[in-house]
């Protein structure tokens, strides 16, 4: 009975009567790359992927059309730095008090939240694996799809090092759970990438300098030897993968370029020759932006200068005072990063919707959308072999091209707001996740929200 059952679902594929079209009329397509809309055509999803782009496309029966008045169809958003297991905790050193169910379901509020507000693809820069994209793509729950770094490894005492101090290594939580590894020597490290991507991590990410929310380390610490920092290169480079570097001080950066670190993340202090050399080598830029907005002084979490974390804050802006100089001079390819994990008290959209505002605002409204679009598809296949996301190109609106779509209204190009952008911060009026210009949202070929006819 079982066999019989079986074979009829194959037929049934195979003669092809499963196959959901979606028909988008009446659209102006932004496709991530271009800096101008394409007037005059439609676009056709053929399941799960973009199957044309023509003038004209005839609707066919059982087909769903989708009339976009007028608006704008562009590519899904993609956020290339964020933290899925560090969801609006009051400080890192908080998980040491938080139990692996309420990380979880936090996580998943996050991955809701993050749909909700236009973010197709997310990738996670360390302390979540690969459970929550697993329940996603199975569909049992809304949310992006997922890259994840796994647990992040640091050294003893460095940023990563979130324990207290009364714990020695492999006592913290953050460790039991395998969001962060503390490892030391050639060995450990080793020991800790394999794991990693033996649990399924995409890409592996590693803290080779001082961090502002963690407690034992200065912010112009070194972390991480040279032998070190070679053997998750190598090991990354073994399965096909990367290594992106949590790192700030230029001789750092310097010599993780040097030995072969694909992705640069924070990096707000960049000196004119490492932006160079960050080019030179084909790296990737991923600067968390907002940190060096005038209006970040107002964060809650700064008001007391006496918390070390402010102090090595402050320390950082005033040594970053040329990255908006040397972006424009260089044009990194450059992805978007929000990693906010300390917004307790602060609903997490409105520093989103502030941090779209604040990139436009520095670098104009196509960087601005190529960072959250096409930049964030081509860093996603650095990934390699083990790339979950192959059958389409991620961050674009082209033919054979996954089918994550946003409908907004309004032409982002000219007006950023079109995306949700704001600029008000902590200032803003709360809000829920819905983002109300953006009026459909489609991930895979499936749609989420469509408020189209309201
Ligand atoms: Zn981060």
């Amino acid at each position: 009975m079982k066999k019989t059952i079986q074979l009829l679902i194959v037929l049934t594929l195979t003669v092809g009567g499963l196959q959901a079209q979606t028909l988008f009329k009446n659209v102006n397509i932004f496709d991530g790359t271009t800096n101008g809309l394409i007037e005059g055509k439609d676009v056709l999803v053929v399941d799960n992927l973009i199957n044309q782009i023509e003038p004209n496309i005839k609707s066919k029966k059982g087909w769903t059309v989708v009339d976009g008045q007028g608006m704008t169809l562009m590519p899904g958003l993609i956020d290339s730095h964020t933290h899925l297991n560090m969801y609006k905790m009051s400080s890192l050193h908080a998980l040491e008090g938080t139990t692996w169910e309420e990380i979880g379901a936090r996580a998943a509020a996050f991955a809701q939240e993050m749909l909700a507000m236009g973010f197709t693809t997310i990738r996670d820069m360390g302390g979540a694996h690969v459970g929550l994209k697993n329940v996603i793509d199975e569909g049992l729950l809304p949310g992006p799809r997922i890259y994840t770094a796994g647990g992040l490894i640091g050294q003893t005492s460095g940023h990563g090092d979130f324990g207290m101090l009364t714990q020695r290594k492999g006592e913290s939580n953050m460790e039991r759970l395998e969001m962060t590894r503390i490892v030391d020597g050639r060995k450990e490290v080793l020991q800790a990438v394999r794991r990693n991507y033996a649990l399924g991590s995409h890409y592996t990410k590693v803290m080779v300098s001082g961090g502002v929310t963690s407690l034992k380390d200065p912010i112009y610490a070194s972390q991480f030897s040279d032998d070190e920092l070679s053997a998750a290169v190598e090991t990354a480079e073994d399965w096909g993968s990367y290594v992106a570097v949590h790192v700030f001080q230029n001789p750092d950066l310097k010599r993780s370029l040097e030995l072969g670190v694909k992705v640069i993340d924070h990096g707000l202090n960049i000196s004119e020759e490492n932006m160079q050399l960050l080019v030179e080598k084909g790296a990737y830029f991923s600067p968390n932006l907002t940190a060096l907005a005038p209006e970040a002084l107002l964060h809650p979490a700064h008001q007391d200068p006496n918390f070390p974390s402010t102090k090595k804050f402050l320390t950082l802006r005033n040594e970053s005072t040329n990255l908006t100089n040397y972006v424009k001079k260089y044009k990194p390819t450059m992805v978007f990063n929000s990693d906010y994990v300390l917004l307790t008290g602060i609903p997490y959209r409105q520093s989103m919707d502030f941090t779209k505002f604040h990139v436009a605002r520095e670098f104009g409204n196509f960087w601005a959308l190529q960072t959250m679009t096409v930049n964030g598809g081509i860093l996603a296949k650095l990934t390699g072999p083990e790339n979950p996301y192959q059958e389409g190109d991620l961050g674009v609106i082209k033919e054979g091209a996954y089918a994550d779509i946003l409908i907004v209204d309004g032409n982002p190009l000219e007006d950023i707001t079109a995306i949700g952008a704001s600029e008000k911060w902590f200032d803003a009026a709360p809000r829920g996740q819905d983002v109300a210009p953006i009026k459909l949202i489609m991930k895979d070929g499936k749609v989420y929200k469509n408020t189209l006819d309201k």
